[in-house]
């Protein structure tokens, strides 16, 4: 069996005296373990990263983003090994795990902008001979918590910018699928990254804790359930820390009347289902307006759900692949039995489908459940699975109040023909990433990416812009050069 360890200070160390088992989620079958990090390795890691530090917190931001952009050509010669490594650890088909590095490696791309991006502010005469100037300089160590279900993307919304801004950098990823991400730090070694600037440790609790706590740590980016966010946020803030923890989600896509209802089908079937639901920008939620949007939607969702095929991350004409674990098949089972004992139809019933040659896999097929009301715990909870419910509603207003009392505001969508109804809803709706025919709608990497309300605690997204900010900190300078013309004397007032 393959043991996955850490990269600490550029080596790979198996270090660690508990483990845990990961599986290839098609087959069931646990055919590698992860090393779990304990306090002391993770402390070993974190002081590899603060010697690094001055080091490479005074190269050049040029040269930071030279290794960037061999990072990139290193990435795309070796897309199908790390597309493969994907599939076997999280189920993802091989073109939806190319879709997802293909993401990641435009953070990758925005980062190589980072001597564009560090210019900074200048400006002169903002006195007599007085110019002032605002610098973004990195923070130190800092350190990314990321989820299983983009084990390559995620990651590589921190790392890439946190880097270039001058940071060295911790990173835990998901223990369930760590491989893909372990190959993908080591890429960027071989493109020229110092030892020690990249650190990527594995674990769980015990190593989260610990860099949630340790001083040398200065931010934390964290991405995954709500819950877990939560918790970094308030523990990262109680050690003195800066934080951006993103969370979960239940994203709601309204169906207006005039929709054009043949694309506004077949964009929810990708959005719903693609990844098996396990997508935190998944629309899980079809709000109708009007039983006839209701009925035509339901109607033909049901024909086209038909067609799709779930199956290994190998066979290229799958449509997705299997969930995570064998407990979270169990999870999402259990909210489609509890819909239907909740007064839900169970339109298209996705529990235990057969996969041939696949027995023991965690496989979910795709699922409909008409007659869903905001009671239903299957509505209150992210499910996070390939489970599309359908709430039908009266007016757009209905639908609109729905989303905004959600606990969740990640992401939404509205499918209509009419521009006016378009714009109220991407003005007034209390959510942070909006799409207008557009399904899932994931800012692209020279933008952010973020939700609100419990989609995200703190203050700025991740990646792009924010992502800037939150990798550096702003330190403003001002320069007098006295002589004879500018000389003052004494002075107890503020100059006026
Ligand atoms: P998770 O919260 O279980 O795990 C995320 C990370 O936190 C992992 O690295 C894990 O090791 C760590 N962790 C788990 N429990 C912990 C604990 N008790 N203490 C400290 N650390 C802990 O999430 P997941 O199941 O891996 O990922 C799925 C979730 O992530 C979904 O809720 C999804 O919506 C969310 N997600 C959100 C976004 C976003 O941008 N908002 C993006 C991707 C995924």
């Amino acid at each position: 069996m393959t043991t996955i360890g850490h990269l600490i200070n550029g080596e790979i160390v198996n270090e660690g005296s508990r483990s845990q088992d990961v599986f290839n989620p098609a087959t069931g079958k646990a055919e590698k373990q992860v090393l779990l990090a304990s306090k002391q390795t993770v402390e070993q890691a974190i002081a590899c990263a603060e010697a690094a530090f001055p080091e490479w917190r005074n190269t050049p931001a040029i040269k930071r983003a030279r290794v960037m952009f061999r990072f990139k050509e290193l990435l795309e010669q070796h897309a199908d090994h790390i597309c493969k490594l994907i599939g076997q650890e999280h189920g993802k088909i091989s073109h939806d795990a190319a879709g997802e590095l293909q993401r990641g490696i435009e953070n990758v791309e925005f980062a190589c902008g980072a001597p564009q991006l560090l210019k900074g502010e200048h400006s002169r005469n903002v006195g007599p001979g007085i110019d002032s100037w605002s610098e973004f300089q990195p923070l130190g160590v800092v350190a990314g918590i990321t989820p299983f279900n983009f084990p390559a993307m995620v990651p590589m919304w921190m790392f890439p910018l946190a880097i270039v801004c001058g940071n060295t950098f911790i990173l835990k990823p998901s223990e369930r699928d760590p491989s893909s991400t372990l190959y993908i730090a080591q890429l960027l070694k071989e493109a020229g990254l110092p030892d020690g600037v990249l650190n990527v440790i594995n674990g769980d609790k015990e190593a989260v804790d610990t860099l949630l706590t340790d001083q040398r740590i200065k931010a934390v980016s964290f991405v995954g359930s709500t819950p877990i966010a939560e918790y970094i946020y308030a523990t990262a803030n109680a050690n003195g820390k800066r934080c951006q923890a993103l969370g979960g989600a239940k994203n709601h896509a309204i169906v207006m009347p005039d929709a054009d209802m043949d694309n506004a089908v077949n964009q929810l079937l990708g959005a719903a289902f693609g990844s098996s639901g396990e997508r935190c920008m998944a629309l899980s939620v079809a709000v109708a307006v009007g039983d006839e949007a209701g009925d035509a939607l339901v109607a033909k969702m049901q024909n086209a759900m038909t067609g799709l095929s779930v199956g290994a991350y190998d066979n290229a004409s799958n449509d997705f692949g299997p969930v995570i674990t064998c407990q979270h098949k169990d999870k999402v089972n259990g909210f489609i039995s509890s819909a239907e004992q909740q007064g839900a139809t169970i339109v298209v019933d996705g529990r235990n489908p057969e996969v041939e040659g696949y027995d023991n896999g965690y496989f979910v097929g795709a699922t409909l459940i008409d007659g869903v009301t905001p009671e239903m715990d299957s509505y209150k909870a992210e499910i996070f699975g390939p489970v599309l419910q359908v709430v039908r509603v009266k007016t757009m207003q209905e639908a609109m109040k729905l989303i905004d009392d959600h606990e969740y505001g990640n992401g939404t969508c509205i499918f209509t023909r009419d521009g006016e109804a378009a714009r109220y809803f991407s003005d007034h709706i209390q959510v942070g990433m909006v799409g207008i025919n557009v399904p899932l709608p994931v800012p692209v990497a020279y933008h952010s990416f973020g939700g609100w309300k419990r989609s995200l605690f703190g203050d700025l997204h991740a990646y792009g812009p924010d992502g800037v900010r939150f990798y550096t900190k702003r330190k403003t300078i001002t320069q007098r050069w006295p002589s004879s013309g500018v000389r003052e004397g004494v002075s107890f007032a503020f100059p006026s």
